[in-house]
């Protein structure tokens, strides 16, 4: 017989697991205000003519505006979580190399792309270095025991990065948004953290305060950089009843005074956002795309895009090179572990875009502007 502690703990280890595979089920909101042309810290946020607020809820938090129904996936949805928390699947090692250290301390060239696993990219755009999505853990969930285990190590120690000047935040979800990887980046560095409405609160309460939030086409001019949030079809929660209560976003970071830009798409489902960020902003240089967590599609097609959605998003924008991110770190959903690289060059081939602009790095691995990668 379990003695009533155990059952007890037990019963808490398995809801805080079911849990954080359940955000997606679950749906409540709350009003936001809308916040422009205010300056934080000597940055004035700028908004640019297109903007509009038709991505906020009316009876609050957010919505995605090109999906007016949300058709929650309810049972089905439930069930397809607990079958995947009883799966226990060998996975395969995702190709890595040692970062190159030199090429990432070196101020030539001057803007480069280090991949250092899931959405967590370094990236050196002129004299700053920019961090995505920063998650280190051994764990994406709310606690070190409860949520998905990462499978590749990342590709370096948050003690061995270089001086981040900013910190660029997607959206609220664990494999996106690590507590303890942002507290230790910003006890080592103190950087610029630059996050969508609503998510500055979370970051206020772990004594962040270096923090903007900007809502989609929103900007900031900071060292010779543009630094403007840009829209993504997803969602956001990260506990049970605040689904959707703070903003998801892409971001795109432009060079004032060189031609370089990139684009991270953080975590998306296809939509018309695509083609109209390229629109209003220009082609970037770089675009940071997700090509995995897309199966099954029933489920995930609202939220992530496959392979061939993220190669059309790229297109769309009229990027000039394919980074991708966001597989073979987490095992987040049904796919094969290494399918979506597979998938990503072979559609690839299919839509006839050149080899030359699809960069599908090992963890570790880096593009630069001097046609050097590896
Ligand atoms: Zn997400
Ligand atoms: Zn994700």
């Amino acid at each position: 017989m379990l003695k009533k502690r155990n059952l007890i703990l037990i019963i808490f280890f398995l809801i805080t697991v079911i849990f954080s595979y359940t955000s997606i089920i679950f749906c409540s909101n709350k009003y936001t205000k809308e916040e422009n042309n205010k300056v934080i810290k000597n940055h004035t946020i700028k908004t640019h003519s297109w903007y509009n607020t038709g991505h906020h809820n009316l009876d609050g938090g957010f919505i995605n505006p090109w999906e007016k129904e949300f058709e929650s996936p309810g049972f089905k949805g439930f069930m397809w979580v607990m079958g995947k928390l009883f799966k226990f699947i060998d996975y395969p090692k995702t190709p890595s190399v040692e970062i190159n250290k030199k090429i990432l301390f070196s101020k030539n060239p001057e803007f480069k792309i280090f991949w250092i696993g899931h959405a967590t990219t370094l990236i050196k755009l002129g004299d700053l270095y920019i961090i995505t999505d920063p998650v280190f853990s051994l764990t994406a969930g709310p606690t070190s025991f409860t949520g998905t285990s990462r499978k590749t190590p990342p590709a370096i120690e948050i003690s061995n990065l270089p001086d981040i000047d900013i910190v660029l935040i997607s959206h609220n979800h664990y494999d996106h948004l690590d507590k303890s990887s942002i507290l230790e980046i910003k006890e080592k560095f103190n950087p610029l953290f630059m996050v969508p409405l609503n998510v500055k609160e979370t970051l206020l309460d772990w004594d962040i305060t270096n923090v903007i939030e900007l809502d989609w086409y929103q900007y900031i001019e900071y060292n010779n950089l543009q630094i403007n949030c840009t829209p993504a079809k997803h969602f956001s929660q990260r506990s049970i009843a605040d689904r959707d209560e703070t903003l998801w976003a892409s971001w795109y970071v432009k060079s004032i005074n060189s031609k370089y830009s990139f684009f991270f798409a953080g975590d998306t489902a296809y939509s018309p956002h695509f083609k109209e960020i390229g629109e209003k902003l220009g082609a970037p240089t770089a675009a940071l795309m997700p090509i995995g967590a897309y199966k099954p599609r029933w489920f995930m097609s609202r939220v992530h895009v496959n392979p061939q959605e993220a190669l059309q998003g790229f297109l769309d924008m009229k990027a000039e090179n394919f980074i991708a991110i966001h597989w073979g770190t987490f095992a987040l959903a049904d796919e094969p572990f290494h399918e979506p690289m597979k998938e990503t060059t072979k559609i690839a081939k299919e839509m006839q875009i050149s080899a030359e602009k699809i960069h599908i790095l090992p963890i570790g691995g880096y593009f630069s502007v001097d046609g050097k990668n590896e």
